[in-house]
């Protein structure tokens, strides 16, 4: 239930990630705007408070995707939307590189700590007349919502930032599939019983708190499912002289590569990437451990230029 581009519209690109909107964001702010009672002097600020907010929010996605980006990775995509945003990352399959992709989005809100707080303390040296309370008001507002952010992500349940810090922790010592197995189940439990507190100490919020929970149960439950697949992929045994050239993981033997023109299911490993139902050549084959798909040359399964030669016949 990620919220897709379609959703959405195009904000902006930068450093090649572009930047999506989703158009529920707007109906919460007129909801957030009409509904809670004003603080400031002129709705102005509640406005300037909001988008401050979405800054803080996108920056904190930014810090997941360049530290993505840095250990070699995919994220070429941010999603903002009402329940917060979401950076699409695809880190190497490395419990080292997941955890800096992770790590880096709550070290952002960690930094923004000492920036707001020099914001603070030059209001107090520079006077600036009648807006002073309201810039109080506002860099208070943006201090407190910043921790919040901080804390909650840092709830070491799954799919939170601070659960899957824990996940990848958890991979240097069971391994990939078993920790994320267990980080899934931890976060069903968690997910649970926060969503329970958070009910009772406001019922007031149960609407959002029940649009949240089921959020992060949905995307725990997709992890799961995923973590279930890598423990049945990690059970079959793998092609000795086959290696992944991005990851460098064994394929694993068996007919569980679906063929891209009839659909039938073969091992290209052991057919030089051809189908042995209808005989097309497969393009490229996708490697199940990082799912990078690369062609039979880098495989290493044909040699270049092999497969279209015609065949040597002798007479
Ligand atoms: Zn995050
Ligand atoms: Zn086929
Ligand atoms: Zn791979």
């Amino acid at each position: 239930m990620l919220p897709t581009s379609s959703g959405s519209f195009p904000l902006f690109r930068i450093f090649g990630i572009q930047v999506y909107l989703h158009w529920w964001w707007f109906l919460f702010a007129v909801v957030e705007l009409s509904v809670r009672r004003n603080p400031y002097s002129s709705i102005g600020w509640k406005v300037a408070e909001y988008v401050a907010v979405f800054v803080i929010v996108l920056l904190h996605e930014f810090g997941h995707a360049l530290a993505c980006r840095q250990t070699g990775g995919k994220a070429d995509k941010i999603i903002l939307w009402p329940l917060g945003g979401v950076a699409f990352v695809q880190p190497p399959p490395r419990p080292g590189a997941e955890l800096w992709s992770i790590a880096a989005g709550p070290l952002v809100n960690v930094l923004l700590i000492p920036v707001i707080l020099g914001a603070m303390w030059a209001r107090t040296q520079f006077q600036i007349g009648d807006a002073s309370v309201d810039v109080r008001i506002f860099l208070g507002a943006l201090f407190w919502i910043n921790l919040s952010l901080l804390i909650f992500n840092m709830l070491p349940v799954y799919p939170l930032d601070g659960g899957q810090i824990l996940r990848s922790l958890l991979w240097y010592g069971v391994g990939r599939a078993r920790s994320l197995y267990f980080a899934t189940i931890a976060g069903f439990v968690g997910i649970a019983v926060i969503a329970a507190y958070f009910i009772w100490s406001n019922p007031n919020r149960a609407l959002f708190v029940l649009l949240m929970g089921g959020f992060l149960a949905s995307q725990c439950l997709a992890s799961f499912r995923h973590a279930q697949a890598l423990l049945q992929l990690e059970k079959l045994p793998r092609h000795a002289g086959v290696k992944c050239p991005e990851c460098g993981e064994r394929p694993p033997g068996g007919p569980i590569w679906a063929c891209g023109a009839c659909g039938n299911r073969f091992d290209p490993f052991s057919t030089q990437g051809v189908c042995p139902h209808c005989s097309s050549v497969q393009p490229t084959i996708p490697c199940l451990h990082c799912g990078t798909a690369s062609t039979r040359e880098r495989w290493g399964i044909v040699r270049s230029g092999g497969a279209g030669s015609p065949p040597v016949i002798d007479v």
